[in-house]
């Protein structure tokens, strides 16, 4: 059976440019890169042609660029290690509701050992506001961290506002950019970000590698001791070949920004027109003009989205109930409830994010199954 794959927001398949161009170094190319001889400069050269590629899409420089081994790690090193190293300043942050669980958990640690965190509600849309945000600013915030675009509902946030506000407050900025990475243009300096963290599997680079931007100048506390490797903030043997696959797909994205923008943004847009158009009960989820150009998360009031689930999966389409880590616990969507959303819509949600591969002809299969299965729960 063909698969036709709608969970982009998820996982992502690696791309064969970017399996190519980590094969050598599951072969030949084996060398340490902290070793001297010919294959370790082979694969230290690899590693910071890396490094450029990911520093020169975000406007960064290369030095501030710390590679780790996911998404979820970037975030705990930037929140635990940002608020750990200036708690001689003070003891307090503010993020939002509707961050991933890598941040949320992380506030959760910091607040075990001490530290203070403000929770910004979002709206309707799923957008924080602005005003309680000033409001919530004390004279010991260390930092700020507000996602780039939520994982679930796509909604993206204003972030070049925030960043205005955390500079004119002398407070960091970290935003969590794992879904926003190689979906929209991000340029550091000119929003203000201080601290941002990415993730390979998003943009059909590799599980397992992500990274940490880090404006230099920030002092920040490492999670993993060890040898001097990441200029000594980040130990361990460097992830050669994930790390070349990470620099390989955002050098690829970072080209091909707008063709894969406006692919995306079409069959979203075209997904969204055709539910609206067929499916009464639907009701669409997030920021319907500040979104993700891949994501559409829709509602079907009274709807089993699991059963939806299974129901797709048994024609070969892969979707989301909610985002990847929530679903398989029956516990609602925490970003769904943020936005007050009444429990017959929270069941029924389902995450549809598109990519590279799909096109307008899979699209119309979704929702012509979508539509079938909706009307048959309605009898
Ligand atoms: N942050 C966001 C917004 C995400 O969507 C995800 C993954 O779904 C993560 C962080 C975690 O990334 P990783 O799976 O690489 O740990």
């Amino acid at each position: 059976m063909r698969i036709r794959y709608f969970d982009h927001a998820a996982t992502t398949p690696v791309r064969p440019e970017v399996l190519n161009s980590m094969l050598p170094f599951y072969g030949m190319e084996y060398g340490n890169p902290s070793s001297l001889y010919t294959i370790g400069r082979g694969s230290r050269r690899a590693v910071e042609e890396a490094r450029d590629f990911v520093a020169k899409a975000i406007g960064s420089e290369r030095n501030e660029i710390y590679f780790t081994s996911c998404g979820s790690e970037s975030d705990n090193l930037i929140i635990k290690g940002i608020m750990l190293a200036n708690r001689n300043k003070g003891k307090h942050m503010i993020t939002s509701k509707i961050e991933h669980p890598a941040v949320l958990n992380s506030c959760k640690w910091l607040e075990r050992n001490g530290f203070e965190v403000t929770y910004l509600n979002v709206d309707y849309n799923g957008k924080i506001s602005i005003e309680e945000l000033k409001k919530s600013i004390r004279r010991d915030t260390i930092l700020i961290s507000v996602m780039y675009a939520n994982n679930e509902i796509g909604t993206i946030e204003p972030i070049a506002e925030i960043g205005k506000i955390a500079k004119e407050n002398n407070i960091i900025f970290h935003t969590d950019a794992v879904q926003a990475m190689g979906n929209i243009k991000i340029n550091v300096n000119e929003l203000n970000i201080d601290a941002l963290s990415m993730s390979g599997h998003k943009i059909y680079a590799p599980k397992g590698i992500g990274a940490a931007y880090i404006r230099s100048g920030i002092k920040f506390d490492n999670l993993i001791d060890g040898g001097h490797q990441e200029r000594g903030k980040r130990a361990g043997t460097e992830n050669v070949a994930s790390i070349v696959g990470i620099g390989k797909a955002i050098s690829l994205l970072n080209r091909e920004m707008n063709g894969y923008n406006n692919h995306i943004q079409t069959l979203r847009d075209f997904y969204i027109s055709e539910i609206e158009r067929r499916i009464e009960t639907a009701k669409l989820n997030g920021d319907r003009f500040d979104r993700l150009p891949g994501n559409a998360n829709f509602s079907f009031k009274g709807v089993d989205a699991e059963q939806l689930l299974l129901y797709l999966d048994s024609y070969g389409i892969c979707a989301s109930a909610g985002s990847a880590c929530t679903s398989g616990q029956s516990l609602p969507s925490h970003v769904l409830l943020a936005i007050g959303l009444k429990e017959e819509y929270i069941q029924g949600a389902l995450r549809a994010s598109f990519g590279m591969s799909n096109t307008i002809e899979d699209v119309k299969y979704l929702v012509d199954k979508i539509k079938i299965f909706v009307e048959k729960y309605k009898d």
